[in-house]
């Protein structure tokens, strides 16, 4: 927990009464991730009034280790990168609200932003970049060894690997698609899919069948993941049989889908069945004035350099619609 964190528990940020006192803003973004942070930065370099609400400043990056594909920056860490966003972020002037959880949007005159703590933002034009959660399989084990062994994302950690054995939980496009990925990096994986077949696309899995050091485990329930320090095996029942079975290995890639930070929006925007929010090439969803980007949108992958590059592409179309509103 950052001293921030630290003190905002203790009562020291600011009341709903001091938000609600606020001028209104051009951009108001909601969410602190790479996405955020960049349409921000580009919403106030327009020189148009700009604030950020976010519930943890820097996102789904404050979590991650290594970063290895963050183009021009060959390694960098998780909170290194978050600290670098934060000083471009201010360097514009841009208002912070840290801390801050959005429970509502509503279109008046204005888009009104409604907090948890009971404050109202009101602004021109709203940029909503709340992006995602991992899905979690929910099992012992998970949360004890996540960074350990436990990971989600194989194009950032499956070089950690390197030469071991791995297990990816999970046979759909993702899953498949991270097999495929590991297999050219570690030693073997093994795929556990819960439902009798893999769901992943025919191309993918042929692909998978022909790789010599992956093996496909269906109708399988993961009931544990084990180890002492870090991973060091998963347990998993055959669903046919009820019998248990463990296999040693020293990673686990979790690949049961992302989980969009969406629901507090309600019915207030278009959203696909998985929860993303629908977005134009300008980053504009129906509601006129409401722009989303990163994660939380329906973006076809998922990464750091892509949502800032979506982050880029909301603020430019926010600005664009008040020059034209
Ligand atoms: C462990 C891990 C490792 C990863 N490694 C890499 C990597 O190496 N390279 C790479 O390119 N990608 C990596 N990713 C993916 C990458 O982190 C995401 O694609 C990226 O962070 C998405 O950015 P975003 O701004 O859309 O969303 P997020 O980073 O999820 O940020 C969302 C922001 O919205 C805020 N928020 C959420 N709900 C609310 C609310 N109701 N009110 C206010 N604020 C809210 C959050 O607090 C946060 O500030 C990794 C992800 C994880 C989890």
């Amino acid at each position: 927990m950052s001293l921030e964190e630290i003190l905002a528990k203790m009562g020291s940020g600011p009341d709903a009464s001091e938000l609600t006192d606020k001028d209104p803003y051009d951009v108001l973004v909601v969410g602190g991730g790479p996405a955020g942070s960049s349409a921000a930065i580009y919403a106030a370099r327009k020189g148009i009034r700009t604030g950020i609400v976010a519930d943890r400043f820097g996102g789904q990056v404050m979590d991650t280790l290594g970063i290895e594909n963050f183009i021009s920056v060959k390694h960098t860490e998780g909170p290194k990168l978050v600290a670098s966003l934060e000083e471009h972020v201010k360097e514009y002037g841009v208002d912070i609200m840290n801390l801050q959880r959005a429970k509502r949007l509503e279109k008046k005159d204005m888009i009104e932003l409604e907090l948890e703590n009971g404050a109202v933002l009101k602004s021109k034009t709203v940029i909503i970049s709340t992006g995602a959660r991992w899905r979690n399989v929910n099992v012992p084990g998970e949360a004890e060894f996540k960074n350990k062994g436990v990971a989600y994302c194989p194009h950032c950690d499956g070089p950690l690997f390197e030469g071991k054995d791995v297990a990816v939980i999970g046979g759909g496009n993702s899953g498949v698609e991270a097999a495929i990925d590991l297999a050219g990096i570690v030693k073997h994986v093994t795929v556990i899919e819960f439902n009798p077949e893999l769901k992943a696309d025919q191309v993918l899995q042929d692909r998978l069948h022909s790789l010599p050091n992956v093996t496909v485990v269906t109708n399988a329930q993961t009931s544990e993941i084990t180890g002492t320090d870090k991973v060091n095996g998963i347990t998993y029942i055959d669903r046919a049989t009820g019998e248990e079975h463990h296999v040693e290995l020293q990673g686990v890639f979790v690949q049961i889908g992302l989980v969009p930070n969406t629901e507090w929006l309600g019915d207030t925007l278009e959203r696909t069945r998985f929860g993303e929010i629908v977005v134009d090439k300008h980053g504009a969803t129906d509601l006129p004035g409401v722009f989303a980007a990163g994660d939380c949108t329906d973006s076809a992958y998922k990464q750091i350099i892509i949502s800032m590059g979506s982050g880029a592409t909301a603020a430019l179309g926010a600005f664009d619609y008040l020059i034209r509103n």
